[in-house]
């Protein structure tokens, strides 16, 4: 894939950038191992101090940052102003919280006695370089919900972001130098994917960390498991969004529309298959449809927009190919189904919801990354959990009900990282983020987070 910004709402190539040279690419590894010798002495003051000079500037920035991330991916503009404001949330809450998520921890009194210690303390200490392999879609949030944790434990980072979104990486790099964290701490790598496997076996990278696909997932999983060293992977997910006979129906299917289309339908926790009780189907699918039908569909610039293009012409033929496999197999299209006439150019697809879905159907079993809704009815909550699980992923649900016992069985059978009751599915830094199955494995934000790239050391004194 050339490293490029192609705006999606047009076709049209707006720059393009060569690959760094091997040589670039070692001198950049040098420096974040260098840098990472100095930073790991920093105090959490000192490391809360940059990372909230870089959020105050990130907010100044962020309309200008919010019009790249529209053009290099197509997100509507004022989603990707949400996304920047979410970012400099992130680094404040992490500048505010780590020195308490990673204070010492002090086992009981009678484990430490009856190892043989005077006094036994666990100390959460850094592991040095973190290469981060990103994706597109959130091009500046998946990148600081790695970034913000990994800078105050005292790590550094190293950026492999999608091919895509070039500006957005040199501008993260870039916000993180001017900020004055020491050179070498947040550094972008202009590369391929065929570069990550030479420079994650490289003995100064000590961990990695890929939000994307499975496939790339788990081509950095391999070549990280043969170097035995940390990965973290948040792959991609198929969330039910599952509706009960007490749901509040209404507020159910108008947030199912956003839920299912937010980015442009290209999020890897946006709710992908509807699930629905036969008591409140109709009513719920006429409220959902409806709402899908009356999306404003156009120029990701434009204030209005609700849903853009996708972000490649790739990713729109995939969407289709899925759509028309279902299609000829006997699946309803209840609106959309096809691209819009209005748009001349660029790849949009439209808001589309699906019924009378069959297991034969691709689309039954693989993430459609994009505004289409597979719609299932079912007859009771059993079946309702066992289409939920019916997936190789495993990253969130939600779930519609007014009901203790629903709640309670929904808890405990839900195959997820996540139940969200009576909402949708969203990541907030003070809660845990992350999946199970072929959605991956490892946490993102909160205490979760922050500790998955440190050294849990026992510290033993006899
Ligand atoms: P992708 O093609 O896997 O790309 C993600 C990153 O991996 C890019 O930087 C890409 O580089 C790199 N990459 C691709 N193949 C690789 C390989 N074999 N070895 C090393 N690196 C490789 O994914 P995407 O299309 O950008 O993103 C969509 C997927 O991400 C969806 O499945 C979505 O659900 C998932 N996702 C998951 C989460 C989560 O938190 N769980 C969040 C967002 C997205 P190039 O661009 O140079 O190819």
């Amino acid at each position: 894939m050339p490293i490029a910004t192609v705006n999606p709402a047009t076709g049209e190539t707006l720059e393009t950038f060569e690959p760094i040279a091997p040589a670039e690419i070692e001198r950049r590894i040098a420096a974040a191992h260098a840098a990472y010798g100095r930073y790991r002495t920093t105090g959490f003051g000192e490391r809360a101090r940059l990372l909230g000079r870089a959020a105050d500037l990130l907010e100044e920035d962020s309309e200008n940052v919010a019009r790249t991330m529209t053009t290099e991916m197509g997100k509507p503009v004022k989603a990707a102003r949400a996304e920047a404001a979410k970012c400099v949330k992130a680094m404040r809450w992490y500048a505010e919280h780590a020195e308490e998520l990673l204070a010492d921890e002090h086992p009981a009194q009678a484990d430490v006695e009856d190892s043989g210690a005077s006094r036994a303390v666990v100390h959460y200490r850094p592991l040095g370089v973190v290469l981060a392999v990103m994706p597109w879609n959130f091009p500046l949030w998946q990148v600081v919900r790695f970034a913000a944790p990994a800078l105050m434990a005292g790590n550094v980072g190293l950026l492999k972001h999608a091919s895509n979104v070039p500006r957005t990486a040199l501008y993260l790099e870039d916000l993180f130098r001017r900020a004055g964290f020491p050179e070498g701490c947040f550094q972008t790598l202009l590369v391929g994917s065929d570069a990550v496997e030479t420079i994650l076996r490289d003995d100064r990278v000590a961990a990695a960390t890929l939000t994307g696909s499975e496939p790339a997932g788990r081509s950095v999983a391999s070549v990280a498991g043969d170097e035995i060293k940390k990965t973290v992977l948040e792959l991609g997910g198929s969330d039910p969004y599952v509706v009960l006979p007490s749901a509040d129906v209404e507020r159910a299917a108008r947030t199912a529309v956003t839920a299912r289309v937010q980015n442009n339908g290209q999020s890897c926790i946006a709710a992908k298959r509807f699930i629905v009780h036969t008591d409140v189907y109709d009513a719920f699918r006429e409220r959902f449809v409806a709402g899908m039908r009356e999306l404003t569909v156009g120029d990701p610039l434009n204030e209005e927009t609700d849903v853009g293009p996708l972000s490649s012409e790739q990713g729109r033929d995939d969407l289709e190919e899925l759509v028309d496999d279902a299609l000829g197999l006997g699946a309803t299209a209840l609106c959309g189904g096809q691209r819009p006439k209005e748009q001349e150019r660029g790849w949009y697809y439209s808001p589309t919801v699906l019924a009378d879905i069959t297991p034969r159907m691709r689309i039954h079993r693989e993430e459609t990354f994009g505004p289409v809704a597979t719609l299932y009815r079912v007859a009771d909550l059993d079946e309702a959990v066992a289409l939920a699980n019916d997936t190789p992923f495993g990253l969130s649900s939600n779930v519609w009900t007014r009901d203790d016992a629903d709640i309670a069985r929904c808890v405990r059978d839900l195959q997820a990282g996540g139940v969200f009751f009576n909402g949708m599915t969203a990541s907030h830094p003070g809660l845990p983020f992350g999946g199970i199955k072929r959605s991956g494995y490892g946490r993102e934000l909160s205490g979760h987070g922050i500790r998955e790239f440190c050294n849990a050391t026992t510290v033993w004194y006899g």
